[in-house]
């Protein structure tokens, strides 16, 4: 039924090997003309095998290789399936690709094989996605977190609601069509009961999925202290890489340079800025704008202060606009003598606080700690818990969630019970779409087979 595609799934450039894949009901023929195989022997191959042999164009040998033939449904798409192991130059791939063309497989569009995965019915949609996660991410984290979503995690836990949902409509749809057999009569208490716990169900899945959102993406992260408190010594000292400009003179980093750091399993998507200290300077200026810009959207603040000079009028009016953030109070230039009053250290009893020295390196694994404790409640570890890490998915099942308040609505305001469906049916259909499966069908098979109508 499906065409037969092909792709190179490693990243281009000169690695090692690369793999060239081919999907469809053609795999097997496509590969067996590449290798200069008989049809006979095309047939022998048995499934989930791996063959050393040669790809041939009509000028030659191309390259040496090993195929992986894996008949379907036990593949990725469900689809008969061919991996080519050859040799890793960009050239030697492309030209494998080439003959695979040649000889009568079309070029797989961008997430083409994940999709072919999804529409065989192998992974939902939120799994699909997943995928698309974990071929994007950036720490190891995120890859945990898309491998367990991989493993079906939102989509187990929707389940139960939307079954719950789908339960309560087919009865009312039933009963409608059937007064005589089937009562509403007490049913509205009990489908008010099911709504409630349903929506507590999906208050439960949104309240993890700014935590998804942050372990995908990391911790937007800005950096804020006057001029020369040490922000770009301690942005070096952290990314391990001399990224920033530092100076003597106090306002020399008047870009905000984004910068993506690994603390550990943490990953922060930092922005340095000029500072946010009022300022005539106009240059300076549209960096304290920027670096207010980032502020309201930042998960984390981190405001470095210089300890061998007390604290100035800059410093507290900084520490005042920050209160309402989630900040670290990071104590810089600790090998220095302590210019900071025991006074002045009792203004940061409220914030988090680290000691470290930029320029001696020192203190950085004790940051990484308190932004663990401020996060993840100090574990790294997922457990069982689920994360949405998708606005489309997010947003979904807000409307879903909207739906059922409807439905309270309407049974709190007494109205008849066919008014309710509509927004039943609405929540279903929102949950359906986080799963990407569809609803009519599953409505009619449901009243067909729990209430036996075809009597
Ligand atoms: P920024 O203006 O806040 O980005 O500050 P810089 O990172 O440019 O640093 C200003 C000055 O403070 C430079 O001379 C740094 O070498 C110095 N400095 C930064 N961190 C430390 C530290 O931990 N100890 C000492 N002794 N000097 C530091
Ligand atoms: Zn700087």
């Amino acid at each position: 039924m499906n065409d037969t595609i092909t792709a190179i799934s490693t990243a281009v450039g000169n690695s090692g090997i690369s793999i060239i894949r081919i999907s469809g009901d053609e795999a097997f023929d496509i590969a067996g003309k590449l290798m200069k195989l008989s049809s006979t022997d095309v047939e022998k191959i048995k499934t989930h095998t791996i063959k050393y042999g040669h790809i041939y164009n009509e000028a030659g040998i191309v390259d040496e290789v090993l195929v992986s033939f894996m008949k379907g449904p036990k593949t990725y798409t469900r689809e008969d399936v061919v991996e080519i192991n050859c040799h890793g130059g960009a050239f030697i791939t492309k030209k494998v690709l080439e003959t695979a063309i040649k000889a009568g497989a079309r070029p797989a569009e961008p997430g083409e094989f994940t999709k072919r995965a999804f529409l065989s019915g192998r992974i939902d949609l939120t799994q699909a996605e997943a995928v698309m996660d974990i071929i994007r991410a950036d720490s190891d984290y995120a890859i945990k977190s898309a491998g367990r979503r991989l493993n079906g995690g939102i989509g187990d836990k929707l389940k139960p609601v939307k079954d719950s949902i789908l339960t309560d409509m087919a009865y009312i749809e039933a009963a409608l069509d059937d007064p005589e057999h089937m009562s509403l009569d007490g049913k509205a208490e009990e489908i008010r009961e099911n709504v409630i716990n349903n929506i507590n169900a999906l208050n439960n899945i949104l309240e993890n999925a700014g935590k998804g959102r942050i372990i995908k993406e990391g911790i937007k992260t800005v950096i804020v202290g006057k001029p020369n408190v040490g922000k770009s010594s301690f942005l070096n000292y952290i990314s391990g890489e001399e990224v920033a400009i530092v100076t003597d003179i106090p306002g020399t980093t008047r870009d905000a340079l984004l910068q993506n750091v690994s603390l550990g399993d943490i990953s922060l998507n930092i922005v340095d800025t000029a500072g946010i200290r009022e300022t005539d300077n106009e240059i300076e200026r549209m960096g304290i704008e920027r670096a207010k810009e980032h502020l309201s959207d930042a998960d984390l603040v981190l405001m470095i202060i210089d300890v061998s000079k007390p604290l100035s009028t800059e410093d507290k009016e900084l520490l005042a606009e920050i209160k309402s953030k989630k900040t670290v109070l990071i104590l810089n230039k600790t090998d220095l003598e302590r210019g900071l009053t025991d006074e002045e250290y009792k203004e940061f009893s409220e914030f988090n606080l680290v000691e470290i020295s930029a320029k001696k390196r020192i203190g950085i694994e004790r940051l990484t700690e308190i932004i663990k404790e401020m996060f993840f409640n100090g574990e790294l570890d997922f457990n069982n818990e689920i994360y949405l890490s998708n606005l489309r998915q997010e947003g979904a099942i807000r409307r879903a969630k909207e739906s059922l308040n409807m439905v309270l609505e309407s049974i709190d305001s007494g109205v008849s019970e066919d008014f309710y469906t509509i927004d039943l049916m609405n929540a279903y259909n929102a949950i359906g779409e986080v799963t990407g499966d569809t609803t009519s069908e599953d409505l009619a098979d449901k009243i067909f087979k729990d209430f036996c109508m075809g009597k």
